[in-house]
This record gives structure tokens, sequence and C-alpha cells, in this order.
């Protein structure tokens, strides 16, 4: 079932959002420090925004939290000489770095998406490349794979899991222990990479002025 949403703001830049599928009010503070709170479709605005009010001081201290972790990420790049981050090394890149990567990304995800699809004897369809957020990979029932640009700016071995993630789910199209038997037959260390991935998502999210 589709979540039905809708959307309004509330002061402070505070997005609103009615969920049919939402139980209780939830407030979240993204790596950007843009904050959501999400509510029941029939939760009147008056106790959303009341709710947001009450919670005011934790939602500047989450802001504050994700500030100084943009400001960490600016000094690396600054450490780095400007330069970008690309599988594990800093490197100079020509002009806009979204095209740069996209065109890496579709090589390397090819490259290693039919070595992985042939250990596990599937195949896939297509492979694309997007700007996903929220996950940075998927594979769909009829076996199209599609990637995030993004997880180029992360290390090798990252990438690589990231890729043995969606192959495996050519064979298991769940999270079943099964499904990680078969990542962890191709991908020895996929707990740090997946670790890795979860705990840098405001590195690979930022961009560069
Ligand atoms: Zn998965």
């Amino acid at each position: 079932m589709r979540t039905k949403l809708a959307s309004d703001s509330l002061p402070g830049g505070i997005a609103l959002i009615f969920s049919s599928r939402a139980k209780r009010l939830k407030i979240t503070v993204d790596l950007m420090m843009e904050v959501t709170l999400t509510v029941p479709s029939r939760c009147p605005r008056e106790k959303a925004a009341a709710f947001a009010a009450e919670h005011s001081t934790w939602i500047e201290s989450r802001r504050e939290k994700q500030r100084e972790r943009l400001r960490q990420i600016e000094d690396q790049y600054k450490a780095h000489d400007k330069k970008s981050p690309f599988l594990g090394e800093w490197i100079a890149i020509e002009g806009a770095s979204e095209p740069f990567y996209r065109t890496r990304a579709k090589d390397f995800f090819t490259a290693e998406c039919a070595a992985l699809a042939k250990r596990f004897d599937r195949v896939f369809r297509t492979i694309s490349i997007r700007d996903q957020i929220s996950r940075y990979g998927s594979c769909s029932a009829k076996g199209a794979l599609s990637f995030s640009f993004r997880i180029m700016k992360a290390p090798l071995f990252a990438a690589r899991y990231l890729a043995a993630h969606e192959c495996a789910h050519l064979v298991h199209l769940n999270h079943s222990a099964a499904f990680w038997s078969c990542v962890e037959s191709v991908c020895a260390e996929y707990r740090s990479a997946d670790r890795w991935i979860r705990q840098n998502s405001a590195f690979l999210r930022f961009d560069p002025q």
C-alpha cells in the first residue's frame, strides 16, 4: 500500500507531513539539517505545532550536531587541497564532479555486477545510475539494478560491498539469513562496509561548493 502524504510547513522551516501510515508524531533531522515532523493523517495541525515547539531544544541540538559533521567534512576537503574523494583516494576532477562520478559508477558497477552475477549464476537486466539518497542501491524483482553515483565517494571496499549486496538480491529478494550468507560468500567484510556506508551518509551526500 502506498502511503498517502500531504505536506505543509511549520514555523522554523519544519516540514510537516501527514501520513496515513504514521502511528505517532515523529521528528527527524536529516543530514542537511532539514527538519521533518511526520504525523498521522488526522492529527490536528495545532497538536503538531505544539509537539514541534516542545521539542525545539532537541531539534536545535540535532541541527548543531549535523552542522559540526558538515564542518568536519569541509575540513577534510580542505586538507585534500579541494580534491574529490574517489574509491578511497583523493583526486583532481576537471569540471563538475557529478558527470565524472556517474560515468565511473556506470563502468564500475557494470564490471562488478557482471562478475558477481556470473558467480551467483544469475542475470541482471539493466544497471542505472541515480542520485538516491535514502538508499544507495536497489534491485527490482525483474533484475533491474540501480546505484547512486554518490557511492563512488566511498572507499573501494564499500562500493564493492554495495554491488555484492544488490547482486545477492538476484538470488534472494529479501534480507534473510540466506541472503546475508550469499553476500558474505563474495564479500567477507560486508559488516564493516555496511557500517561505513551508514555512518558516512553525510560525507556521501556532501557536494562541495
Ligand atoms: Zn538489500
